[in-house]
């Protein structure tokens, strides 16, 4: 890895959120630290820190990658409105959906349950309802900032 400095700027800004952030507010938060940094070298430090394990990517359909830190067993609850994504508080039991999959003659790596909704934000009827992919824009960073 050449720029040590950077991985661990672009990897503390991933694991000191809840937010399940995007490249951009991972670039946004570095710079404070590193002001030249650039944000195609944000994305690339955070497509090696999750094929090295440290982190996860949150893909999801058409919306912005998304990165975790938090690499416990958890599930998620991502908005289709705005991209946002929050941890799922409850009890993890993956036992059943495990064995399903054994049974088909799967070796189980992983285990990821999201649920997809409409936030508070984005639900019809909220004034505050983003209505363009400029109006998501700014909901995702008044929830995010
Ligand atoms: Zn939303
Ligand atoms: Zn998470």
């Amino acid at each position: 890895m050449r720029n040590t400095r950077q991985r661990e700027v672009v990897l503390e800004a991933v694991r000191a959120t809840m937010e399940h952030p995007t490249a951009e507010w991972v670039f946004r938060r570095a710079r404070r630290r590193i002001p030249n940094i650039s944000l195609g070298t944000v994305y690339r430090n955070l497509k090696q820190l999750a094929e090295a394990g440290l982190i996860r990517e949150i893909q999801a359909g058409s919306q912005a990658l998304r990165f975790d830190g938090n690499l416990g067993p958890h599930h998620h609850v991502r908005c289709v409105g705005c991209g946002r994504v929050n941890d799922l508080e409850v009890p993890l039991d993956t036992r059943r959906e495990q064995a399903a999959a054994r049974a088909m003659d799967f070796q189980v790596l992983g285990h990821h349950v999201e649920v997809q909704g409409l936030c508070p934000a984005c639900r019809p009827g909220r004034a505050d309802r983003p209505t363009s992919s400029e109006g998501a824009m700014s909901a995702r960073q008044r929830t995010h900032e």
